[in-house]
This record gives C-alpha cells, structure tokens and sequence, in this order.
C-alpha cells in the first residue's frame, strides 16, 4: 500500500525527494496553481519514476507524461495539472491514478492568489550548492586540508564507502558544471577540492557513480526476520568478495549476496561450513537475480563463459550488464529501474530453486 504526501508550498516542493535514499512506498504529489512546463530535477534524488497528470473533472486524470529517470538529470515535463514522484517500480494503475485524485481532492497549492513558484527556485539552487559544497567539506575534513592543500587518495579510499564516494563525485561534478549558469560565488578552495577529486577517482569513476546509486546501505531498512523460523535474524553474506578492489566489491554487498538466517538455524544448516548449503540456499532464495550477480563475478574474475560486455553501459545498468539478467525485477535485471536494494519478493523462481529451498529450509519457512 502506498503512502500518500503532498507537496503544496513552493519550499516543499523545491526540496522535494532530495536526500532520499529511496522513495519506499511513498509517493510525492506535486500540486500547482496552473497548468504550464516545468523543469524537474533530479539532483541528490534517487532513481525514481516521474509522472504528469492532467485531470479530467475532479475523478479522472490521463496520463502526460512517464517515465523512470536516474539522478542527476533535468526533467522537461509538459503541462500537466499533478506531477507525481515514485519508486521506480511502483506500476500506475487506474486504483493509484484514483488513490491520488482522492488524497489532492481540495487541496490547492499554498501560493495566494496565483503568486507562481518562482521563489522556489533560488531556494532550491542555494540547497543544491549548499548540499554539493558540505559533501567536499567531508573531504577537507577527513584528509586534513586547509587552504589548497591535496587530496590524499588512500584516505578516501580508507574512508569512504564506493556509494559515498560516488555520491561526492556527483557533488563535485555538479558545482563544476552549474556554478556559472547559476551565477553563484563558490569558495575557491571547493572548486579545487571539487576538480581533485574527479582527477583522483578517474579510474574508476562510472564504477563509483554506480555505486552510489544501487551500492547503498539497506540492511537498516529490511525485515530482520529468519527464513526457516522467523526469530530474529541477521543478514548472512554468500560469495566473498576480499579479491576484489573495493570499487567492484560493493556488489557483494547487495541483499542478492545475503541470507537472513538466525544463529540457531545458521548452526543446524552448518551454514558457516558447508559452502554448499550456502550456495544452494542463496540461489534458491534470490533466483535469478543472484544468478546474474554470480555471472558479473565470474566475469569479473575470469572464470567460465562469460565476460563482460565491452560496451556495459553502468549509467543505465549499474548492477550488472543487460545480458547478465532479464527484463525485471522478478527476472534479474540489473537496471536502473531494479537497482535499488529491495527485499527477496516477487521473485521467479525455478522449480528446481523452489524445491532447494522447501528441502533446505522445512515446511515452517518463511518464504517471502
Ligand atoms: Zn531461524
């Protein structure tokens, strides 16, 4: 069930879904005075899906526009009377197409008398530098640099999550990139910060930038609870990962990699020792998607048929390459759209996946 919130004011709506790590189950509706083109943006947001809608009387709306944008882009949306944000993978139907009519019903935008949001935006560009400036702030501060001082590139290595990095690579591109069309002064000392850290993260900069978006923390998030009894549990990792650089290991530390098994059922199952149990359990538990996990590893280590594709795109598929996985969620797809960590529902199983784990786990399980 979706959780419903309205955006009406100007300062609302100019922060929108910013510093979201994901959008859940809820979903932002944006209410306007009038119907005209707006620019989105989708800087600090997660991957989400954006959707304009024109009413139709005060029950029915039709669809403008759709489409599931990654973050750091400019939206152009036609005129349209609600603009709603999402989870990628939130399908709209008719039910949530009447859902949102019902939510905004009245409501109106809080501008007083048509006064348009222009206010907004230089809320909004000042939140942007703000956020962009504090994140090379971070850098400054963890490699001790006053002045023009230079980046130590072990520090942010031993420092930084690769989805954190990612994430200050972004910031750093972006004051770059925007600073003169905004016509905003920026410290000098952030420019240079902001110009060292693309030179010091070049090897492995689309690797880090797809970090940041499906290399998240998510265990805080998920149900911790065991899948054979339901006690509490915690998230048992599978395929090691202490060959790799740091910069592709953050693969393995997806819920693809991961088992949610309390101590007692980890002991009876010998999970710790018995690699096989191990592998059978996470295969059965993730199909398809830990298929394709284990394929980008084989690859990325050199082992068995498959090899990467040289023309992986990680803008579009930060997860793995496109011929690792299918077409969705429940088949493997390692896309924008289904790279956001999520629990292990509504995944297609195999029959023979569905067996190893009714064996390995009982009749009592708790099969998402
Ligand atoms: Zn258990």
């Amino acid at each position: 069930m979706q959780k419903i919130i309205l955006l009406q004011s100007s300062f609302a709506q100019a922060m929108g879904v910013m510093f979201r790590r994901s959008l859940g189950e809820k979903v932002f509706i944006f209410i306007y005075p009038k119907k005209t083109r707006r620019l989105f943006q989708t800087f600090f947001c997660p991957p989400m899906r954006i959707v304009a809608l024109e009413k139709i009387g005060n029950q029915q709306a039709k669809i403008v526009f759709e489409k599931v944008v990654p973050p750091w882009q400019f939206v152009p949306l036609p005129p349209a009377d609600l603009i709603v944000e999402m989870a990628p993978e939130v399908r709209v139907d008719e039910i949530l197409i009447t859902e949102i009519l019902s939510a905004v019903g009245k409501h109106r935008h809080s501008a007083m008398g048509g006064v348009d949001a222009n206010t907004g935006v230089q809320d909004l560009i000042f939140a942007l530098f703000a956020a962009a400036v504090a994140d090379l702030r971070r850098v400054r501060a963890v490699c001790g640099i006053s002045g023009y001082g230079r980046i130590d590139p072990e520090i942010i290595k031993n420092h930084f999550s690769p989805w954190e990095r990612g994430k200050i690579l972004a910031s750093a591109g972006f004051i770059l990139d925007c600073r003169i069309e905004a016509q905003i002064s920026i410290p000098d000392g952030a420019i240079s910060l902001s110009r060292q850290m693309l030179d010091v993260e070049n090897a492995f900069q689309d690797e880090l930038f797809a970090a940041a978006l499906a290399g998240v923390p998510w265990d805080k998030d998920f149900s911790k609870d065991c899948i054979r009894c339901g006690k509490n549990a915690s998230w048992r990792f599978v395929l090691p990962g202490e060959n790799l650089p740091p910069e592709l290991s953050w693969r393995l530390m997806r819920p693809e990699n991961a088992v949610p098994l309390c101590r007692d059922c980890a002991r009876k199952l010998h999970f710790a020792k018995n690699e096989k149990v191990r592998h059978q359990l996470i295969w059965g538990l993730w199909g398809p998607r830990f298929e394709a996990l284990e394929r980008w590893l084989w690859a990325v280590q050199g082992e068995g048929v498959y090899r990467l594709p040289r023309n992986w795109n990680k803008a579009d598929y930060p997860l793995w390459p496109e011929e690792f996985g299918g077409r969705d969620w429940a088949s493997g797809s390692g896309d924008l759209m289904n790279c956001v960590p999520r629990e292990p529902k509504n995944i297609r199983r195999t029959q023979a996946q569905k067996r190893i784990l009714a064996e390995i786990l009982g009749s009592t399980s708790r099969l998402p």
